[in-house]
């Protein structure tokens, strides 16, 4: 069991590492940006370093760079999360010196598969041998899959927790207290999002929607995760016009997400004499 230190400004998917790293007997170290994580790395030297690639400020495939070249750090493995699954990505990755790859969501068997292999590999170097080559390079040439959620009637449900519990188990109280979370979590980003459509700041919502998009995808929000994929590249191209479009769709999208979780995660009302 290892000491691993997890960078990633998202909470909803920060909580999704923690939860995943304690329940295999891991203690989690959290960092929201690259320099608290860099700080933290020095103090704390972990077994290994979880790095989200983006991050606000100074991105993760820079952190790593700069792990790497410092010989207190230089031996702490490190795996980039990334939502980009795309070769050119892994090969940055690469170059910066991360020492495997995986896309996120988090699915706990590959998160647990990669931790294995690096921390083995670590203690056959410490003990002067030397590792297996193929098992660090295997962990780069995982093939993007996409969410096959099962084949519906019309109208699929907007959530489909099936989706979550791939990520984290079947355990309802655990289900529960992530779509709680994630309600949550939406509603605030959601409305800024809306508000900033209203107003035209095409900054704030392709930053909303950055930050939604991510979190959608890990509880099985798939639709309204795409609609915040759409706006962000949106906001970013500046396509006021676009936007305009996209934003009504959202904000319906959002309600039915909203009044879907409102159903899953109701408290039944206590009984009154
Ligand atoms: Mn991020």
């Amino acid at each position: 069991m290892a000491a691993v230190l997890v960078i990633e400004d998202n909470a909803t998917n920060l909580k999704l590492a923690t939860l995943l790293l304690t329940r295999a007997g891991h203690t989690v170290l959290a960092a929201a940006d690259a320099e608290t994580g860099l700080t933290l790395a020095h103090l704390e030297k972990p077994e290994l370093i979880l790095m989200d690639i983006q991050l606000p400020g100074m991105d993760g495939l820079a952190a790593t760079a700069l792990l790497k070249q410092d010989p207190a750090t230089a031996g702490i493995p490190v795996i980039a999360l990334t939502a980009m699954a795309m070769k050119a990505d892994q090969d940055r990755s690469r170059l910066a010196g991360c020492d495997g790859y995986i896309t996120k969501p988090l699915r706990y068997q590959e998160l647990y598969a990669a931790i294995d292999t690096l921390l083995v590999n670590r203690r056959v170097e410490a003990a002067g041998q030397q590792p297996e080559p193929h098992h660090v390079p295997s962990l780069f040439v995982r093939e993007e899959t996409t969410v096959d959620s099962p084949a519906r009637g019309p109208g699929p449900p907007p959530v489909d927790v099936s989706m979550l519990e791939s990520l984290v188990g079947s355990d309802p109280v655990v289900i529960l207290d992530f779509l709680t979370d994630f309600r949550a979590s939406a509603q605030l980003i959601g409305t800024a999002l809306l508000a900033a459509c209203r107003s035209a700041d095409a900054v704030t919502v392709g930053a909303q929607a950055h930050k939604l998009k991510s979190s959608a995808r890990s509880v099985g929000a798939q639709a309204l995760g795409d609609l915040c994929e759409r706006l962000e590249a949106a906001a970013k191209a500046g396509r006021l016009d676009t936007l305009g479009v996209l934003c009504p769709v959202f904000e319906r999208d959002l309600h039915l997400v909203l009044a879907y979780l409102d159903a899953r995660t109701a408290v039944p009302p206590a009984v009154t004499a």
